[in-house]
């Protein structure tokens, strides 16, 4: 698992939770790490609740452009916290000092000065395993004679130029989601605790012992089903667990028709 910048030997496992029942719904493991996880796991939870359409919270290690495209896509809105801007003081002008005008498709730089686009997408090629991705480029003729251009740009012949990504609108959509509804993002961190907790520091699930994604996705599995049924016990009490249980496995074994748990 390739994780900032290190490797790290084991499993990334993925699991996402339902905020109702606080109940475990889908997991996952393999060589994808948290930045390119969000809409596997949110598209297929989506399926396995079989609902029109689902709210999705996740942390700032998954805020990438095109997972939150993706889930757009699938009618999945995200509150995925957003990273911080790179904080690399190179002196000038950070990018966030330029201001988009949706309406106009244009930036506003910090003097004032609109910056257009000539509509044309380039790629951008990720370094590592990213996906390329595309982007417009931003420009304008002031910068030729603007009196803080030294605070802006090192570029000697052309100007500023801020590049924006395909993905940027629903980049500012969740963005925007997630400052306006803090108290519900909030529910982030108890929503993945309340598993997590109970299995790491009540269970001491902080291992898997088989190796091999296959098996360590069958051992997750478990411990996953035995949290799931404790969850149930609490929510529905165990007669009633009993009674669900017995129609599943009835339905499923229904060939055979085999009386599987003495009536209550
Ligand atoms: S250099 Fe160009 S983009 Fe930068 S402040 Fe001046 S006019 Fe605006």
């Amino acid at each position: 698992m390739f994780q900032r910048n290190s490797v790290n030997v084991g499993y990334n496992v993925q699991a996402s939770i339902d905020s109702k029942n606080k109940l475990l719904v889908e997991y996952e493991t393999g060589d994808v790490n948290d930045t390119h996880a969000l809409s596997t796991m949110a598209i297929a939870t989506k399926e396995i609740l079989k609902v029109e359409k689902m709210d999705v919270l996740a942390d700032k290690g998954y805020h990438t452009g095109e997972e939150l495209m993706e889930c757009e896509k699938e009618n999945i809105t995200t509150y995925v916290s957003p990273k911080a801007p790179s904080t690399k003081d190179t002196g000038l002008y950070p990018v966030t000092s330029f201001v988009y005008n949706r309406e106009e498709d244009t930036y506003t730089c910090p003097a004032g000065e609109t910056l257009t686009t000539n509509n044309v997408w380039y790629n951008h090629s990720n370094p590592g395993n990213n996906p390329p991705y595309r982007f417009r480029r931003y420009t304008t003729p002031a910068c030729k004679t603007c009196a803080n251009r030294d605070k802006c740009t090192k570029q000697k012949q052309n100007g500023r130029t801020i590049d924006r990504s395909e993905f940027a609108d629903s980049m500012e959509r969740n963005n925007c989601r997630v400052i306006a509804n803090p108290n519900y993002y909030r529910q982030r961190q108890q929503l993945a605790e309340h598993p997590f907790g109970t299995l790491k520091r009540q269970r001491g699930f902080i291992f898997t012992l088989m190796k091999g994604k296959e098996k360590v996705l069958g051992e997750v599995g478990l411990e996953f089903i035995g949290y799931n049924l404790t969850r149930c016990v609490s929510i529905i009490g165990f007669i009633e667990l009993c009674k669900a249980l017995k129609k599943v496995l009835f339905n499923y074994f229904k060939p055979h028709s085999t009386i599987l748990f003495k009536p209550f």
